[in-house]
C-alpha cells in the first residue's frame, strides 16, 4: 500500500505466518479491510497508523 501520509513511499506489510514483522489482515463482510497491530515506520516518515475497516486512523 502507498503511505497514507503523502509521503510517496510504498509500504510492504507481510501477510506471512511465518515473517517478522507481520501483520493480520481481517476482512469484513461489508468488504473493507483492517490490519492489526499498527504500522510503525521506523525510517522516512515515521508514520504510526491503524487501518481500520479500510480508513487509517493516526497514531500521535
Ligand atoms: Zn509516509
Amino acid at each position: 500500500m502507498l503511505c497514507p501520509c503523502g509521503c510517496g513511499e510504498v509500504l510492504h506489510m507481510s501477510l506471512h505466518p511465518d515473517g517478522r514483522p507481520r501483520w493480520e489482515l481481517t476482512r469484513h463482510p461489508d468488504g473493507t479491510v483492517s490490519l492489526s497491530p499498527s504500522v510503525w515506520r521506523k525510517v522516512g516518515c515515521r508514520s504510526h497508523f491503524f487501518l481500520e475497516r479500510g480508513r487509517v486512523r493516526w497514531c500521535k
